[in-house]
């Protein structure tokens, strides 16, 4: 029998930081500890924020940790296209298959009056769409698309989805209540990441998906999609996230634990050792290579809390 195939999906928005890597880490070894494959899927839906210069780097870094894939990006194969900004027509044939079903809606509300509202707020720090848009008339979508081109989101049930996480343990949501209707696609014509994530893991065969734990809550709408789509949905796995000594979470944006940095003061056995040391994969902060750490590897050692790399570690 063939092994789980997993994939790591990263925004080229920037260079990597200690999160991201600890996420592909922890991808590769889940899949590779079972025999499996790793695609890469390069996520650059909005292509103005993601310049194909960071695509390559971002291989040349994950090769440098030592953590090579079967399929995807630059190496091309049979799955392709790799890059979401190629992928654009793959997108419409959903997303017309979701509108077919009357399920997609045009919104016109901004980002500003979203927030204004006392809506409740999604794990994952997003307003819960109050429905503002749901059911406006022909005649009033008419005068709001004179001034304004909509946006246009996914109705959802009042229905509860559940799922096992492979890490995390038990967890569900209402989509009504917890997510609220979510954006298919943006105003301005680029597709939502929570439609593009599904319909690529989908057409390339991802059957395991490894991330952050900031896309936990993600998963119910994208299990509601897969559902709709009558696609089969892949397991889960999201790995906690990792936290600046001060407490703050990583981004791309502050250059402190980003690659860049790191390689020059480390070498890529010391990175992944510290890590595997992090995620409770080795005993203590000692070099290693990613193959090395395959036999040990199992999931029930990893926290689920986020953890807070120690000051001076890095
Ligand atoms: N592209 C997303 C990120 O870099 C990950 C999406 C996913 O793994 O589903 O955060």
């Amino acid at each position: 029998m063939s092994g789980p195939v997993g994939r790591f999906a990263p925004s080229p928005s920037g260079r990597l930081h200690l999160g991201n890597l600890a996420c592909s880490l922890l991808a590769w070894l889940s899949a590779k500890s079972r025999g499996g494959r790793i695609i890469l899927r390069i996520e650059d839906l909005d292509a103005a924020r993601c310049p194909r210069v960071y695509a390559d780097q971002l291989e040349e870094d994950l090769r440098w940790l030592g953590l090579f894939w079967d399929e995807g990006g630059s190496l091309g194969g049979p799955n392709g296209p790799y890059y979401q900004s190629e992928c654009g027509e793959i997108y419409t044939e959903s997303y017309k298959k979701l509108d077919d079903m009357q399920l997609v809606y045009p919104c016109f509300c901004s980002r500003a009056q979203l927030h204004a509202a006392s809506a409740p707020h999604t794990a994952d720090g997003n307003v819960v769409y109050p429905g503002t848009c749901r059911n406006l008339t022909p005649g009033e979508i008419a005068e709001k698309a004179r001034q304004k081109a909509p946006a246009f989101r996914l109705k959802v049930p009042d229905e509860r989805v559940s799922f096992a996480d492979g890490c995390m343990g038990p967890y569900s949501e209402n989509l009504l209540t917890d997510c609220g209707d979510f954006y298919l696609r943006r105003a301005d014509g680029v597709f939502a990441y929570q439609l593009a994530v599904v319909v690529d893991d989908a057409r390339m065969g991802v059957t395991e998906v490894v991330r952050g734990a900031d896309l936990l809550s993600s998963t119910a709408r994208q299990l509601y999609l897969y559902r709709l789509l009558g696609l089969p949905a892949p397991t889960f796995a999201h790995c906690p996230l990792l936290l600046a000594p001060d407490g703050r979470r990583l981004s791309k944006r502050d250059g402190d634990q980003s690659l860049e940095n790191l390689r020059e003061k480390y070498t890529a056995p010391e990175i992944v050792g510290k890590l595997a040391w992090l995620y409770g994969l080795q005993p203590e902060p000692a070099p290693r290579t990613p193959e090395s750490l395959l036999p040990t590897f199992d999931w029930a050692k990893v926290p689920k809390k986020d953890i807070c790399i120690p000051e001076g570690m890095f």
